[in-house]
């Protein structure tokens, strides 16, 4: 039995992309459209209430900072492959991002004239990282979810798993779900949708994602037909908290922490003499895995080799009133004191550059279908995202996506969903995961996927490792079979979920690697040993990637958007 539920647009995540999305479709509806959103945890679980370091905008003008500025950082530290037009866009509409969640209550941290407060971070010439202690996630979703509750049209689904995306004639029309209480199947149709589900984070076994990130989104996009963009660029954060990966903030080097190896030495200078600890975060994870690989690091837990992050000098009174989680969470997942020790931190599984391909204002190739926030690839981050835009990303991309979804859906008429494939998708689920249960526990296979990525698809890579990779992404694909689900309940089946999320990671797995295997260069984020230059000849142009008929992954290529910044060396 097929529940149905009819709306006007359907919103895929909650998190900072989503809900954004979701109030200015509201706004912009004026009370006409209902707006559902589909959220497989509780809206305020999804990782975005992690962000801690902050969000960044170009606020004051008037001491220096600049649009042009912001841009040039974004695309410097993206190793040009992202697209101007889009950086460009991008960095005039975040400032008005901040003064809006400014408007809805965000307790900005704020300067003595009263102005809200910057911080440093990697990659930007200019203080730009706007902040709520080291707690700005949380500040932003609690106010942005406060903000959604407002609005009579939207309606929130919590603990709705969504499984597929319908589209006909390359047109969206609506998306199947389960609903993890009753385990109900549903369908929900709707005129326009807007896909927020987030990065792929849980592909890798040390990584700072929430278990939620699993990739949900790309797979269902790239099984529905749509393409993705970039896959190899995946971005390792150089503090991760040995042996959680529970992620250090930025922020930590942004109020002024040192990075140092065993000989007590700030390695960085070696590395990035200007930049020192902030250049961006690839520099700065190759610095210390370099420096890990030739023996000047610590040895740590079951392989986890790490260098020190060293607070001390900063005092108990800044790291307090700035870095409170900080040193929260080092006391409780390391047994270190920041104010008396230094913090063993290592490169983490942080972000996914890449995702389901959009134009420069969201729109997915499908009509009707947007793609806002981490799952997806505008590009704006190119090769390396850095620290900060994130989050801005997600505010201006909800925004823009809400938008024009709101507006398409006033205009258009619900159309016909063709029920045979959402009874297909319903016996898929049911019949051939839930009852049929071929394949081995998925939990080993899920293990082994994770150790192969972190083990060759990690910061330094090569044709042989990726090509092993490869070869054991195809191997757990078939040993997983159509899925093996021990629990036969319906209610709160979490097995069942927890097999459909190894199902879309594998998938993307198998992805990212072949993506890594087809780039020959090195650029961003992406370090071939073999391969150790950026080739701008040969492989300046973001990879498109779709699905072919038995399921391989088929490469095309787009161009790189240049409008003011000619490709240059990156030097920090
Ligand atoms: C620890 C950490 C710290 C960070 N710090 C910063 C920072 O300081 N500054 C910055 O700019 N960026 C930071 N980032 C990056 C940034 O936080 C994320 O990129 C951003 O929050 C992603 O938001 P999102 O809205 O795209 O998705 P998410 O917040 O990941 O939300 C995804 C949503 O999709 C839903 N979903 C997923 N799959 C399904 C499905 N199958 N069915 C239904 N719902 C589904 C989830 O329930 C969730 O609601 C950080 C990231 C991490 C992990």
């Amino acid at each position: 039995m097929v529940e149905v539920v009819t709306t006007d647009i359907v919103v895929i995540g909650s998190g900072l992309a989503g809900l954004r999305a979701a109030i200015e479709a509201a706004r912009r509806g004026n009370g006409e459209l209902d707006i559902s959103v589909l959220t497989k945890v509780h809206a305020m679980r999804s990782h975005s209430v992690a962000y801690a370091g902050g969000t960044g905008a170009v606020l004051y003008p008037d001491e220096g900072d600049s649009y042009d500025l912001h841009a040039f950082d974004t695309i410097k530290g993206a190793a040009w492959l992202a697209d101007q037009d889009a950086v460009e866009l991008f960095v005039r509409l975040a400032p008005q991002e901040i003064y809006q969640l400014d408007h809805w209550g965000m307790p900005w941290g704020r300067r003595p004239d009263g102005r809200i407060a910057q911080r440093r971070f990697g990659g930007h010439s200019f203080p730009r990282a706007c902040f709520a202690a080291d707690k700005t996630g949380l500040y932003a979703m609690q106010t942005l979810y406060d903000t959604a509750l407002k609005y009579d049209g939207i309606k929130f689904y919590h603990e709705f798993f969504v499984t597929s995306l319908i589209l006909e004639n390359n047109e969206f029309r609506g998306v199947t779900a389960i609903d993890l209480k009753t385990g109900e199947f549903y369908l929900f149709k709707a005129k326009a949708g807007i896909l927020a589900t987030g990065g792929a984070g849980r592909l890798y076994p040390f990584t700072t994602y929430s278990h939620s990130s699993t990739a949900d989104g790309m797979a269902m996009a790239y099984r529905a037909g749509l393409p993705l963009k970039d896959m190899e660029f995946f971005q390792f954060h150089p503090t991760g908290l040995v042996p959680s990966g529970i992620l250090i903030s930025e922020a930590a080097r942004g109020e002024g922490g040192y990075l140092i190896n065993n000989k007590g030495e700030r390695f960085m200078k070696n590395y990035a003499p200007e930049r020192m600890e902030l250049a961006p975060r690839d520099v700065v994870s190759r610095a210390e895995m370099t420096e890990i690989l030739e023996g000047r690091g610590f040895k740590g837990p079951g392989g986890l080799d790490y260098v020190l992050l060293d607070l001390r000098h900063l005092g108990e009174e800044k790291i307090d009133e700035r870095l409170p989680h900080i040193r929260e969470l080092a006391i409780r997942f390391a047994g270190v004191d920041p104010v008396k020790e230094p913090m063993p931190v290592r490169p983490v599984a942080h972000y996914s550059m890449g995702g389901v391909h959009t134009d420069i204002y969201g729109a997915t190739p499908a009509k009707g279908l947007w793609a806002a926030g981490e799952v997806a690839c505008v590009s704006l981050h190119g090769a390396n995202r850095l620290g900060t835009n994130s989050s801005s990303d997600c505010l201006v991309y909800g925004m823009l996506t809400g938008r024009q979804a709101a507006d398409y859906a006033m205009k258009s008429s619900l159309r016909e969903v063709p029920m045979d494939i959402v009874e297909a998708e319903e016996r898929r689920i049911f019949d051939k995961i839930l009852k049929g249960s071929t394949g081995e526990n998925p939990y080993h296979i899920r293990r082994e996927m994770q150790s192969t990525m972190g083990k060759h698809v990690y910061i330094f890579r090569d044709e042989k490792g990726l090509k092993e990779a490869l070869r054991k992404i195809r191997e757990l694909r078939e040993r997983f079979g159509q899925g093996h689900v021990a629990d036969k309940d319906l209610e709160y089946n979490i097995n069942l979920i927890h097999v459909l999320e190894l199902d879309a990671m594998l998938e993307i797995a198998q992805v990212v690697v072949a993506s890594a295997l087809n780039r020959t260069e090195s650029r961003g984020a992406h370090t071939r040993l073999d391969y150790p230059k950026r080739d701008d000849e040969n492989w300046l142009k973001h990879t498109l990637i779709s699905r072919g008929a038995e399921g391989e992954p088929l490469f095309n290529y787009l161009p790189v958007t240049i409008t003011k910044w000619p490709p240059a060396e990156r030097k920090y």
